[in-house]
């Protein structure tokens, strides 16, 4: 089942999300739909709070972003929760970043390249790794999601000001999207 991906503006999205435990109801429902609902609209990532859950959970899969992968690089499909980025190191890089809950605007972004987290997985199994790369950036994406930050927060106050009819028009739903979405203000 699609969910629908909730839009800009709504609150759920500045949220710092609660941790859960393994009785967190119907998880590995969320969890199915979630991956069914990001691959639905081409994402490759989502966060609980995009479909109105705001628990630390996050999925990924980089499959999608393959022709931007270097040779000894691979995808990467995992399922975070609870995470805890402990680490950030290497050089800053800009990448080309989007947002489900935001359509259509892009914006370069600077980031680590290389992150250590701590997370559980599905089984509640906890995990320390070290990402890199695409990898690394769509998980800083993901897991920003689960403190209530978005990825236009990082962009100068400038540049903000330029997006933000464009973002209330998001916020209204006045734009063309090929996905389910729920908009958080109603149209004038
Ligand atoms: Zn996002």
């Amino acid at each position: 089942m699609i969910l629908p991906i909730i839009a800009y503006g709504d609150p759920i999205l500045k949220q710092v999300a609660k941790e859960i435990n393994k009785d967190y109801p119907k998880l590995n429902e969320l969890i199915e739909r979630m991956f069914e609902t990001m691959y639905a609209a081409n994402g490759v990532g989502l966060a609980a709070p995009q479909v109105n859950h705001s628990i630390c959970l996050f999925i990924i899969d980089t499959h999608e972003l393959k022709d931007k992968l270097k040779e000894n690089e691979k995808p990467v499909k995992q399922i975070f929760i609870n995470a805890k980025i402990t680490e950030k190191a290497g050089e800053n890089i800009m990448f080309n970043e989007g947002c489900l809950s935001i359509p259509d605007i892009r914006e370069d972004i600077d980031r680590p390249s290389k992150i250590r987290i701590q997370y559980l997985d599905e089984n509640f199994k906890h995990h320390e790794k070290e990402f890199d790369r695409i990898a690394a950036r769509v998980i800083q994406h993901e897991y920003d999601h689960t403190e209530g930050i978005l990825f236009i927060d990082y962009l100068k106050p400038l540049k903000k000001r330029l997006l933000k009819n464009r973002l209330m028009d998001i916020s209204r739903g006045e734009i063309e999207v090929d996905y389910k979405m729920k908009f958080p203000v109603k149209k004038k």
